[in-house]
């Protein structure tokens, strides 16, 4: 690494003393020529020709051009020979105006330099164990440990400032429709949000542990019942999930609840404020954004977070009725994705294969199904509005019925296999633009799924998202039909964030603990204070929490999260940099009564 090749002499540093800048590096233009100006930075670059030096130097706001020469200043010209990359330095001089063949048009302040006639060396620098230009390719790992150079990086410094600015935003749109933003703890006992809690131990209640939230959400509704109305926090929250590219053991939400609304009072909360947060990242969306039922997104998506770049497929079984292509009662899909040009044999038996493996039959042989089946196939063009350069296929569940929803699993494999098609042609449709922005708000989720392993139903949401007043009684006669008021945005493919209105009467809440299995007992050891809360004057309350992350991430173009988060973990959930998770010292377990197993 950098450490052991370098070779320098130690340079004398010059205090910083009364020193005051007089202009960031970003502000200098034509109209200050023959000012002083005093800036202060990072040598960015440098270039030595002998009896003049240039150097760029850099700060947060931008890079200026200062030029040394030996015939103006030989002492300073000395000591700016000293300068490596990284150096920190503060320069006087007088701004001049470049001559017509030096302007630099690449940058704002490329018409002006400095010419230095003071120098002081503020701080020397090692070797970076990285080049700090816009393209270079980085290995992450060096990258994360040496985190606090990685974020001197143009493309970081755009994305953490993008970040803060969406935050900025994002709190005044807030804060102008009325929502407070209220803390709420993070050493607290588990919420339920499905995964894996952060435990903290007590020092003084040794064997009792805290937990870090997986969300605010207890607290945010008890700040319902305690009448604050409208809620945010731009809030951290944690899970021990397994981590990926878009995912984290501790992330971001932006947060909210309200008091009596309907779930369009969110949305119309939740869609000109990311109509704000994108004008910050300089783009302009369109709301309101569309709505899916979870019903209509399965049956033309077969995914409950579609991305609508990329067309629906169709359920075509009405048409193929005693053809036997689908099992009886079972979804039979036409997939269409637009200018793939015809597949060859080999794409047509991955594209088999790949349904196979999900237990769909994939009927590929357009040409046959067109003899077999030639009215049924017009109609099938008809609704798919698939042409001769498309690719089309229909695919089938030919098994038996699977699952408490089996129409369900097959629009599910459907799905996957509409993507894995949409992905295997993506730079012939060219469909999967980054800059292209489609939301969508899908609602009505089912409020229950089915947990395998445990034989049980699951909330699909949280335990506390109110069931759709007509479903009511199917709670126990029918959980596997019974719907929330529930909704996610969704915005190409990706889950952005989810909500819900909330459960605010005692005996509702009982109940749906109850359909989850959970006894009268166990609830109120888990959740007591909120269905004390309840018993209190609750009043209707809902909301929803959007992933600051993923949606930084998208608005930045980035393919990680790790990208727009200053100090991120690895995938394997270390923190290369500070060397986190990390033994203690014995007496630290001694005290908090923690014995490790050899
Ligand atoms: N607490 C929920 C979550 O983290 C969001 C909500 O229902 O408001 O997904």
């Amino acid at each position: 690494m950098a450490e052991s090749t370098e070779q320098r002499t130690p340079v004398p540093l010059d205090l910083m003393g009364e020193l005051r800048r007089t202009h960031t590096c970003g502000q200098l233009r034509a109209e200050h020529a023959g000012r002083r100006a005093l800036v202060m930075g990072w040598v960015h670059r440098r270039r030595d020709l002998g009896g003049v030096i240039f150097l760029h130097l850099r700060d947060r706001d931008g890079v200026t051009q200062v030029v040394f020469h030996e015939d103006v200043a030989a002492g300073v010209h000395a000591r700016a020979e000293m300068l490596r990359l990284e150096y920190v330095v503060a320069v006087e001089g007088e701004v001049a105006r470049r001559t017509p063949e030096t302007v630099n048009a690449s940058i704002p302040t490329g018409e002006v330099e400095v010419v230095a006639e003071r120098v002081w060396i503020l701080n020397e620098s090692r070797v970076p164990p990285f080049p700090l230009d816009e393209f270079a390719e980085i290995a992450e790992d060096v990258r994360l440990k040496y985190r606090f150079v990685d974020l001197r990086r143009p493309q970081m410094q755009r994305n953490i400032i993008l970040r803060a600015n969406v935050s900025f935003a994002v709190r005044e749109f807030l804060y102008s429709r009325g929502f407070l933003e209220i803390e709420t703890p993070f050493m607290t006992r588990s919420t339920p949000e499905g995964a894996r809690d952060f435990l903290v131990p007590s020092r003084i209640t040794p064997g009792s542990f805290y937990a870090l939230p997986q969300s605010p959400q207890i607290f945010k509704q008890l700040l319902m019942v305690s009448g604050y109305e409208k809620y945010f926090q731009i809030v951290r929250c944690f899970r021990d999930e397994d981590l990926r590219a878009d995912r984290q053991y501790e992330f971001t939400q932006i947060d909210l609840e309200m008091s009596f609304p309907q779930q369009e009072h969110v949305f119309e909360v939740i869609e000109p404020m990311l109509r704000r947060a994108f004008e910050v990242a300089g783009f302009s969306i369109e709301t309101p954004f569309r709505r899916l039922t979870y019903e209509q997104a399965m049956r033309s998506y077969g995914i409950d977070k579609p991305d609508l770049r990329i067309p629906p497929f169709h359920c075509v079984e009405d048409l193929f009725a005693g053809a036997g292509l689908s099992a009886e009662g079972l979804p039979l899909a036409a997939i269409h994705i637009p200018n793939t040009g015809s597949p060859s044999r080999k794409e047509r038996d991955e594209m088999k294969a790949f349904g196979q493996e999900r237990g769909l039959r994939v009927y590929d042989d357009v040409k046959r199904l067109d003899r077999d089946f030639p009215e049924q196939m017009a109609k099938v063009r008809e609704r798919s509005g698939a042409g001769e350069n498309d690719l089309l296929l229909l695919a089938g569940w030919p098994g038996e019925k699977k699952g408490h929803r089996p129409e369900e699993t097959v629009l599910l494999a459907c799905g996957q296999l509409r993507l894995y098609a949409a992905q295997k042609y993506k730079d012939r449709h060219k469909l999967f633009d980054a800059k292209t922005f489609r939301f969508l708000w899908v609602v009505d989720f089912p409020m229950f799924e089915w947990d395998e392993e445990e034989k049980r139903w699951n909330a699909a949401h949280h335990p506390f998202t109110s069931v759709h007043d007509e479903d009511l009684d199917k709670l126990t006669s029918d959980p596997a039909r019974c719907r929330a008021k529930s909704y996610d945005i969704v915005l190409n493919g990706v889950e952005l964030g989810s909500g819900s209105i909330r459960i605010h009467r005692r005996d509702v809440q009982a109940k749906v603990f109850s359909a989850l299995g959970l006894s009268d007992e166990e609830a109120r050891k888990k959740f007591g204070f909120l269905l004390d809360a309840l018993e209190y004057g609750a009043p209707p309350h809902g909301g929803i929490a959007l992933g600051l992350d993923r949606l930084v991430m998208i608005l930045a173009g980035e393919s990680s999260i790790r990208d727009v988060i200053p100090f991120p973990k690895t995938a394997r959930g270390t923190d290369l940099m500070c060397d986190a998770p990390s033994a203690v010292p014995e007496k630290a377990l001694r005290e908090l009564g923690i014995m490790l197993k050899p």
